[in-house]
C-alpha cells in the first residue's frame, strides 16, 4: 500500500471511531423554568413556585456550563412565557433534551414527593436518570417516574422530562423549597441524573 492510500485509511478509521464516540451524545440541554411572569404556578402566601422553579433552572444552568454542557434555558427573568413558545424554544436544537422544573401544589396538604414526568417512551430514561439523581441528593418520598400529557412534553420532538421538586402545598416541603440549600440539592440531583444519562448515550444504552 502507498503512503497516500496509509494516510486516507488512517483518517478513515479516525472519523469513524469519533462518529462512534459522538453518535449517541445529544449536543444541547434546554432548560424550562416553569411558569414566570403572571403564571405564578403553584402557591402559598408568598411562596410561588414560579420564583423556586426559575432559582432551580439557573442552577442547573451555571452546573451544566461549569461541566461544559451546551445550555439554553427558556426564560432568565420572571417573564410569562406560553407553552408552544417553551415547546418551539425547545425544538430549535435538533439534538438536545428538554428538561422543565417545577415544584408541586396540590389541595390535600399531606401529600409530599418528588416526581418525574414523561411522555414518550423514548424520554422515560432521562426521566429515571433524574429522578434517581434528586432522590441520592435529598432522601424525600418517591412518587416515582410517571407517564403524563403535558402540553410541553406532547410538543416536543426530543427526550423531554418534567421534574417537580417539591410540595409548595406541603407544609414541610415548603419549608425545605424555601431554602438555598435544599433547592441547590434538587439541582446537583438534576445535573448528575442528565451527566449519567448522557453517558448512557455515549455507551448506546439508551438512544
Ligand atoms: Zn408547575
Amino acid at each position: 500500500m502507498n503512503k497516500f492510500f496509509k494516510v486516507v485509511t488512517y483518517l478513515a478509521v479516525l472519523v469513524g471511531l469519533s462518529a462512534l464516540t459522538q453518535a449517541g451524545r445529544f449536543q444541547t440541554v434546554v432548560i424550562d423554568a416553569g411558569h414566570g411572569g403572571r403564571d405564578k404556578g403553584g402557591s402559598y402566601g408568598r411562596v410561588y413556585e414560579k420564583h423556586l422553579a426559575l432559582d432551580t433552572s439557573l442552577r442547573v444552568d451555571y452546573m451544566l456550563r461549569k461541566r461544559g454542557y451546551r445550555t439554553q434555558l427558556t426564560r432568565k427573568s420572571d417573564v410569562f412565557i406560553s407553552l408552544s413558545k417553551r415547546a418551539e424554544i425547545a425544538n430549535r436544537y435538533e439534538n438536545s433534551i428538554f428538561v422543565s422544573i417545577h415544584y408541586n401544589y396540590t389541595y390535600n396538604k399531606s401529600i409530599k414527593g418528588l416526581e418525574t414526568f414523561y411522555y414518550t417512551s423514548r424520554s422515560r430514561p432521562l426521566a429515571s436518570y433524574i429522578q434517581s439523581g434528586m432522590l441520592k441528593k435529598y432522601r424525600a418520598y418517591n412518587r416515582g417516574v410517571k407517564y403524563a400529557r403535558y402540553a410541553v412534553l406532547r410538543r416536543a420532538k426530543n427526550p423531554a422530562v418534567l421534574v417537580e421538586c417539591g410540595f409548595v402545598s406541603n407544609y414541610y416541603e415548603r419549608k425545605r423549597c424555601m431554602k438555598g440549600w435544599y433547592r441547590q440539592r434538587m439541582a446537583e440531583g438534576i445535573v448528575d441524573g442528565i451527566v449519567r444519562y448522557q453517558s448512557a448515550r455515549r455507551r448506546g444504552y439508551v438512544w
